[in-house]
């Protein structure tokens, strides 16, 4: 197939860039490079473009017949939503507006979507199920949760169809330590403490030990992104065979507390990092864990690295590799 893939350099496109190559099928990114990197794009040909320029979109879409959209572009740090909404509405909302538009007057019926777990805010049962209330809690989960509305509506007059995946937390990196996270001001747990690890920080900050969970920290269900690139794969797969419009949790049903990941990194690591306590980041809500029975049952779904300790291994060699430490050096560091 021909696969437009917005945000494709950023960490998750760039994995779906890479498996779409590897499996053949035609790739083109489009990225405005405000987080992404070029050197991430192993496959396929980069668009250097903004999904605001309307004109821009209009003319690429002209000249390339796409077969399907998955559509990643998007700002991701929830505090940040919380200060600036604006942008994540900009962005997140009205760009994604524009490009389904575009879809449909290019007569591209095919859209997988990069949606959140943040759509539910504090669920009332956990793990979450799709049919749960949506009640958002901070902008960025509300820009998302905006775009599933404009593609359910969408898909209900014409014959635009789409797969919007809630991701849950996403981590790890490609086996290869090819491409990985790559944000400068990382801000996900995983990342951090990996950075810590490498003396790049001073310390984890654990945001809240006062939460209603066994050990007080907020619980997470953290996905390798192998696995949620497999969920696209599938999703892709369902949507070329004439599937219908559908949307799935990509999680594994279990979660780990903040604690528990600090305390798998040293494991993985060897690394005695500093950990500190403050108070509460806006926004989070206490435990987020995917209930992911239907994608399973769907689509067939199976997960191959539903173990933390491999997560985090995988992000691990990728954060040395992107900072340039081996081993003897990170062991002098912490000495
Ligand atoms: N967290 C933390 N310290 C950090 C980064 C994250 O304690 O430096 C906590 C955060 O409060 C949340 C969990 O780790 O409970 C996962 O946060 P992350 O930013 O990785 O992902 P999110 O769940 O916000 O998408």
């Amino acid at each position: 197939m021909k696969v437009l893939v917005t945000g494709g350099a950023g960490y998750i496109g760039s994995h779906m860039a890479r498996t779409l190559g590897e499996q053949g099928h035609d790739v083109v990114v489009y990225d405005n490079l405000s987080t992404g990197h070029r050197e991430s794009v192993l496959s396929g040909r980069l668009v250097v473009g903004d999904l605001a320029d309307t004109a821009a979109l209009d003319a690429l879409f002209a000249g390339e017949k796409f077969e399907a959209v998955a559509h990643f572009a998007a700002h991701i740090v929830v505090d940040e939503s919380v200060r600036e909404p604006i942008k994540y509405y900009r962005n997140n909302f009205v760009n994604a507006l524009n490009l389904i538009d575009t879809c449909v007057r290019h007569k591209v019926d095919k859209f997988i979507f990069s949606s959140t777990a943040a759509v539910y805010g504090i669920p009332d049962r956990v793990p979450v199920t799709e049919d749960a209330l949506l009640l958002p809690i901070n902008p960025y989960g509300a820009s998302k949760r905006m775009v599933e509305q404009v593609l359910r509506d969408v898909s209900h007059t014409t014959g635009f169809r789409y797969v919007a995946l809630r991701y849950f937390n996403v981590a790890g990196a490609d086996p290869q330590a090819r491409i990985g996270q790559k944000y400068k001001d990382a801000t996900h747990l995983i990342t951090v403490s990996l950075r810590a690890a490498l003396g790049l920080r001073k310390d984890l900050k654990v945001f809240g030990m006062d939460y209603d969970t066994p050990d007080g920290t907020c619980i997470r269900d953290y996905i390798h992104v192998d696995d949620l690139i497999d969920a696209h794969m599938l999703a892709l797969g369902h949507l070329a065979r004439g599937g219908r419009s559908r949307i799935y949790n990509c999680g594994y049903g279990h979660g780990y507390s903040v604690k528990e990941v600090a305390g798998v990194v040293r494991q993985v690591t060897g690394i005695d990092f500093p950990v500190s306590e403050t108070g509460r980041r806006e926004g989070d809500p206490p435990a987020l864990v995917a209930d992911s029975s239907l994608i399973r049952a769907e689509l067939g779904w199976v997960p191959r690295h539903d173990d933390l300790a491999y997560i985090i291994k995988t992000a691990w060699e990728w954060e040395k590799k992107l900072y340039g430490r081996d081993e003897k050096q990170i062991k002098e560091k912490n000495r």
